[in-house]
């Protein structure tokens, strides 16, 4: 059952409320879910929920239907976000683990887990104790592999993640690793479950050979019942009849947990189908149906692997395969993030006033805080600014670290106001982001779309899901500043017939119900957004420039810089014109380059640039 505070509860009520849990010998969880304070209890209560309901403090008491109760989505709404080190399973940023089945040689293990980190993994996997339908296979390097891991970690800045197949095992494992596995046979161990749940580190829970989602779930209630509430579900395929794969992958698995349990779930493409050719596509489709990571076997010399070789894709397969994902993820809200880990490592030097803070225009919740938060992860602290100008003004006194600003829509275009502004402000371009824009009718609980007659939102949005609003012709659209700050006016009315049109972070925001979601007309809606910053990374390391000038008054001057680029085979992927203020019918050109026009390569580049221009300003190379 589940106790939900009231928000003036007393301390003493709070007592009082504990003593009588605890002498009817419950197992109690306190959290913070949804905004409210949380008590779940388990055990044997004798007193009925009516009793509960009647103590002073209590809002609400819940019974919770399902018998894994720690667990699941009754007890906590909101999603479980389990930290590896600088790492977040089940945020914004989908999350890669790699590596070979078995950790074999320090030389095997760096060389792979090189390749991972390149192709954009946050972790790395290695099997030290590996449980081995033969015992005569290879078993694995025991503490020595350990030790392995623990180097790899050192050298490559990639957390490691190992499978522990005994209790015995766990003061290596609390030595040397960040996630201890339990591995598909293991499931139903109930004693390592226990141990691993009194250990604390994220746990790897693998679904058992031919176990059900319930079982699984219940196995994980085991872990989070002992007080370690860090546990990442992964579906690694399970037995059928069909031979053609070397076990079944249950895809289907993803929704129905994210319906039944808030903690993250990874699918494993690798020991499900047994086969290279057969693991990526099988991996795009999981990020597709929304898991929040991947488990992926990867060797730098498969056919010479000690340990499931057939299955274990070359490092470059590897990398194209993530290249994939990279366009894949956007389309279901997530990145997949090639600088994941370098960006964490830089935040943490950062440090004066503005450190670690991320300014974007509107309210919580607009699409530039969804942007903000895909590409720094959730620790990044939110600074809403009413207009872009405020954005880099912020940036430039150093309020905030980076400013997130739109540069330009897939269906409606550049942004020139924050064109004009990155030529007037001398901020840099560290990174860009694309995210898809998805609108959703956001309206109060209770609210359907019979009650609705009003619809509020920016213009932008309320063209953009024209086909919908004709298809209701008697909601009255009225215009707001912006989608987040409309679905905070509906919030804060209990009007049923208001509706607003925003993104379904909002919604999550201002606790306000989805009517209908993906209500844009075309589907195809992105936004890039650039990451301004007053102090680049030098010299900046990046493959992309964004540059703006202009030319001097002479027939071909446009051409001659167009032509450089042409001759040393750069690709030119944006050219914009803007007019110079106060110098009528004089151009400035924005060109984004996919090269880094400050490395020693690109020095003729630029000195043919500077012959052809009488301004040049590099934006910024990421
Ligand atoms: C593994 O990850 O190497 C492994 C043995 O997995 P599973 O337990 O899913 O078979
Ligand atoms: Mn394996």
């Amino acid at each position: 059952m589940l106790l939900v505070l009231k928000e003036n509860i007393t301390q003493e009520q709070k007592e009082l409320l504990k003593r009588t849990l605890t002498d009817q010998n419950c197992i109690t969880r306190e959290i913070r879910d949804m905004g409210k304070d949380v008590i779940g209890v388990i055990g044997k209560i004798t007193k009925d929920i009516d009793y509960f309901k009647k103590m002073d403090g209590i809002a609400d008491v819940v019974p919770i239907s399902t018998p894994f109760k720690f667990v699941s989505r009754e007890f906590k709404k909101e999603d479980t976000k389990v930290k590896v080190g600088d790492v977040v399973v089940g945020g914004d940023r989908i999350v890669i683990m790699a590596g070979p089945c078995a950790v074999e040689t320090l030389e095997q293990c760096m060389s792979i887990a090189k390749s991972v980190r390149q192709y954009g993994g946050v972790l790395f996997r290695g099997g030290a104790y590996k449980p081995r339908s033969s015992p005569y296979s290879f078993q694995g390097l025991e503490e020595e592999g350990l030790k392995i891991l623990a180097k790899v970690r050192e050298e490559t800045g990639l957390g490691v993640v190992t499978e522990m197949t005994s209790p015995v095992q766990a003061d290596l494992m609390m030595q040397y690793v960040d996630v201890v596995q339990i591995g598909a046979r293991n499931m139903q161990n109930f004693e390592l479950l226990k141990c691993v749940g009194k250990m604390g580190k994220p746990v790897l829970l693998k679904r058992g050979l031919a176990s059900t989602i319930q079982e699984w779930l219940m196995s994980a209630e085991y872990i989070v019942s002992e007080g370690n509430e860090n546990v990442i579900l992964c579906e690694r395929g399970i037995r059928t009849f069909e031979p053609s794969t070397r076990n079944t992958l249950d895809l289907s698995a993803i929704p129905v947990l994210k319906k039944l349990t808030h903690l993250p779930i990874i699918i494993d493409p690798s020991h499900a189908t047994g086969m290279r050719e057969k693991v990526s596509p099988m991996a795009r489709a999981a990020i597709a149906a929304g898991a929040d990571g991947l488990m992926i076997e990867v060797h730098n010399d498969p056919d010479n692997a000690l340990s499931d070789g057939p299955q274990s894709l070359y490092p470059e397969q590897f990398g194209k395969l993530t290249r994939d994902l990279y366009v894949i993820a956007p389309v279901v809200g997530k990145q997949l993030d090639f600088d994941y880990l370098k960006k964490s490592e830089t935040m943490k030097k950062s440090n004066g006033n503005g450190a670690g803070t991320a300014t974007f225009i509107g309210a919580l919740g607009t699409y530039s805080h969804i942007a903000s938060m895909q590409y720094f992860g959730d620790d990044i602290k939110p600074l809403p600014k009413e207009t872009f100008r405020d954005i880099f003004k912020a940036v430039d006194s150093g309020d905030a670290e980076y400013g997130v600003i739109p540069l330009e829509n897939s269906l409606s275009g550049s942004i020139h106001e924050n064109y004009d502004l990155l030529q007037e402000y001398d901020l840099k371009i560290i990174g860009e982001i694309k995210i898809r824009i998805e609108h959703s009718l956001i309206a109060q609980k209770g609210a359907t779309k019979e009650s609705i007659t009003k619809v509020l939102s920016p213009p932008p949005a309320l063209s953009q899901c024209k086909h919908y609003l004709d298809q209701h012709p008697d909601y009255e659209q009225i215009i707001a500043k912006a989608t987040a700050s409309a679905v905070k006016t509906v919030s804060e009315s209990d009007d049923l017939t208001l509706a607003a049109i925003g993104s379904s972070m909002a919604a999550d925001i201002f606790k306000m119900t989805i009517i209908d979601k993906g209500i844009e007309d075309n589907p195809r809606n992105y936004t890039r957004f650039a990451i301004i910053s007053k102090n680049p990374e030098t010299p900046a390391k990046g493959t992309k420039s964004s540059i703006i000038f202009s030319t001097i008054n002479k027939p071909g001057a446009l051409f001659g810089v167009m032509k450089v680029f042409s001759d040393h085979e750069i690709n030119l992927v944006k050219l914009e014109s803007r007019p110079i203020a106060g110098k009528p019918w004089k151009y400035m050109f924005y060109a984004d380059l996919e090269t880094n026009i400050e490395d020693d390569k690109s020095k003729q580049v630029v000195k043919v640039i500077e012959e052809k221009t009488d301004y040049y300003r590099v934006l910024g190379v990421y």
